[in-house]
């Protein structure tokens, strides 16, 4: 459950004033819902997904996640909060240049203390369902941009997070692939009723979502959430 209130965010950018992404937004999104955000560019989509999991600090407002009001968090606590009930989809995917796929998509693992024989077989389970079997030793670099945008979902869905936060985490991807991506968070959905937020351009993605959310000039201009999914 992600419950938002009264939420801005200003940042300090020339003047005093600073620039004011976004002013004062509020909006409630149910367990085991996807949501689906949708806005023009520079809208304050990515601002928001970073302050609803703590890289963002917020001016004002409240933000309450499963229950727990998270506002007030410190860097350790958020840290805690994310490995054990969120997974993050960066829009700019911020995978670790100096690790393979699997070393990626395991580092949620290795943190919360996962055996290592337990690791790799979660990880070559996940890396399988996003179709990069095949691609478990190459680095980041050596990955198309596609490839890395689900290897960056892997690692956002190997902790079996409650709460999804993804940004166009289909933004790279060919039609099989975002079919691929799509169905395996679907299913997530379906059977363990994680809650999802994504941000996506994509009207056909945004219409299979039990919600949309549209954000313009730093407002939520419309939350449709009468859909039939
Ligand atoms: P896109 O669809 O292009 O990804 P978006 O809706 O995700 O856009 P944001 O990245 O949230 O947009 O940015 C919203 C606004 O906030 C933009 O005008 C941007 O210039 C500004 N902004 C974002 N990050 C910063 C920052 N670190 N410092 C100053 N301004 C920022
Ligand atoms: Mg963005």
């Amino acid at each position: 459950m992600i419950q938002v209130s009264d939420l801005s965010h200003t940042f300090p950018v020339g003047n005093n004033t600073g620039f004011t992404v976004l002013n004062n937004i509020n909006f409630e999104i149910e367990q085991g819902k996807i949501a689906a955000i949708m806005g023009k560019s520079g809208s304050g989509k990515s601002t928001l997904l970073n302050l609803l999991s703590g890289y963002l600090k917020p001016r004002t407002g409240r933000i309450v996640l499963n229950d727990k009001d998270v506002t007030g968090f410190n860097e350790n606590e958020w840290a805690k909060f994310r490995l054990n009930n969120l997974g993050f989809v960066f829009q700019s995917y911020q995978l670790i240049s100096s690790m393979t796929v699997f070393e990626n998509v395991q580092m949620p693992l290795m943190v919360k203390g996962i055996s290592p024989g337990r690791r790799t077989e979660l990880v070559f389970e996940m890396l399988e369902k996003v179709g990069l079997y095949s691609h478990t030793e190459f680095y980041p670099d050596q990955l198309s941009g596609g490839q890395q945008q689900r290897t960056s979902v892997a690692r956002a869905l190997i902790n079996n997070p409650e709460i999804l936060l993804a940004d166009e985490p289909t933004g790279s991807l060919d039609s099989y692939n975002e079919k691929l991506l799509l169905e395996l968070i679907y299913q997530l959905n379906d059977e363990l009723g994680i809650t999802v937020l994504l941000v996506t351009h994509d009207k056909e993605v945004a219409e299979k979502s039990h919600e949309i959310i549209r954000v313009k000039d730093g407002h939520i201009i419309e939350q449709d959430d009468d859909r039939d999914f």
